[in-house]
């Protein structure tokens, strides 16, 4: 019987590059497991300009940064990718019995018969805060790497940070959670300033709380939180928490790579760009992290490695099929696949 691998393709890296290429791998039926590190898709686009605009993506005069990888996420969901955020790859094994076994730190174990490593510039890291204790409630499940405001229902929460993405999710909390309690140094954001206003009438509101000051102590038991304790102004105050959300901007680990005996250097890989193969076979690489002569660090030759990609993974894959290349304006087949017909 045919072996039940997790996913036919590892893709490691939601960056723009490892979200297209689900669609390149998806047009030959390959089903793709997404890993990151960061809690959400986008790589450096979320990472480091979420606000701005880009003017080369083809097709598009202008389209912001975020705007762009929801739309890639949309345009790759009809092929359904499984998502893993908030895990980093640190090991890529290949199985005697064929195909790769792929670990993460968070000791999750993957199998698959290729592996895309779409790693960009590195792994984005979520900076942890210097709390004592803090392994153990993050081990209980009461700090959320990955954020689901769903999951926050009837949850006292409390976010720390100063940042976009910590005003972002107080404000997503607020509207599910029990209580939300942005915790920062001082009454002054880093933020886009639509996002301050409408966290200041949310605590104008009563609906959210700006507790000024950093967090020094854990309350709780077996893992399950139920305080925050905060010092700043002179005073320390307890804050009810049963969910912590960490958001402290994010540290780059460009490791990866280097462990994975694939000749990288400073995290780039080279490839052979006929088919952005790594020197191990079976493993291919695309994105800012791909290297071969003439390499620009852009998201539009992401793009580009990432249809040559795949037509390498499915010669290796499928050997024995017909090199068809569908156009998505004429074949009833991928149109079908995309549910548009
Ligand atoms: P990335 O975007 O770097 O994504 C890689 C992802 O892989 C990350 O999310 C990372 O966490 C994850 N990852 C890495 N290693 C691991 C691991 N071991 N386990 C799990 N996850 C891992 N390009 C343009 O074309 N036009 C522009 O206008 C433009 N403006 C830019 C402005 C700025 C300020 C910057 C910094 C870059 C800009 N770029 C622009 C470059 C563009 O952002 C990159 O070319 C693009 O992001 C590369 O995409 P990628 O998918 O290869 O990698």
């Amino acid at each position: 019987a045919a072996e039940a691998f997790s996913a036919d393709v590892v893709i490691v890296g939601a960056g723009p590059a490892g979200l297209f290429a689900v669609f390149q791998l998806g047009l030959y039926d390959l089903r793709c497991v997404v890993v990151d590190s960061l809690g959400h898709a986008g790589g450096q686009l979320a990472e480091y300009y979420p606000d701005k605009p880009i003017y080369d993506v083809p097709g598009h005069t202008v389209i912001g940064a975020l705007e762009l990888v929801g739309a890639l996420q949309k345009q790759v969901a009809p092929f359904g990718p499984v998502y893993r955020f908030g895990e980093r790859v640190d090991r890529i094994a290949a199985r005697t019995a064929g195909g790769f076994e792929v670990d993460t730190d968070g000791g999750t174990k993957l199998t698959c018969r290729a592996v895309v490593l779409a790693t960009g510039g590195g792994a984005f890291r979520p900076k942890r805060p210097e709390i004592d204790g803090l392994a153990g409630f993050e081990a209980g499940g009461s700090v959320m790497a990955v954020f689901d405001p769903t999951a926050l229902a009837g949850h006292d929460v409390v976010v720390l940070g100063g940042g976009d993405v910590a005003l972002e999710r107080a404000i997503a909390a607020a509207e599910a959670a029990a209580s939300v309690t942005l915790v920062h140094r001082r009454d002054d954001f880093q933020a886009a300033p639509a996002l301050v206003v409408r966290f200041r009438t949310l605590v104008a509101e009563g609906r959210t709380r700006l507790a000024i000051g950093r967090p020094v102590g854990l309350e709780g038991v077996d893992g399950r939180l139920s305080g925050v304790l905060v010092r700043g102004l002179g005073v320390e105050q307890r804050v009810a928490a049963t969910r912590l959300l960490p958001c402290l901007g994010t540290d780059l680990d460009r490791t990866g790579p280097a462990a994975w005996d694939l000749d990288a250097s400073d995290g780039r890989i080279p490839v052979d760009p006929a088919s952005f193969e790594t020197r191990r076979p079976g493993i291919f690489a695309i994105g800012d992290g791909a290297l071969y002569p003439g390499k620009l660090p852009l998201i539009l030759c992401g793009f580009h490695e990432a249809a040559l990609m795949a037509q390498a993974v499915r010669r290796r894959l499928q050997p024995r099929t017909r090199p068809i290349l569908p156009y998505s304006s004429s074949s009833s087949d991928l149109q079908r696949k995309l549910g548009v017909r």
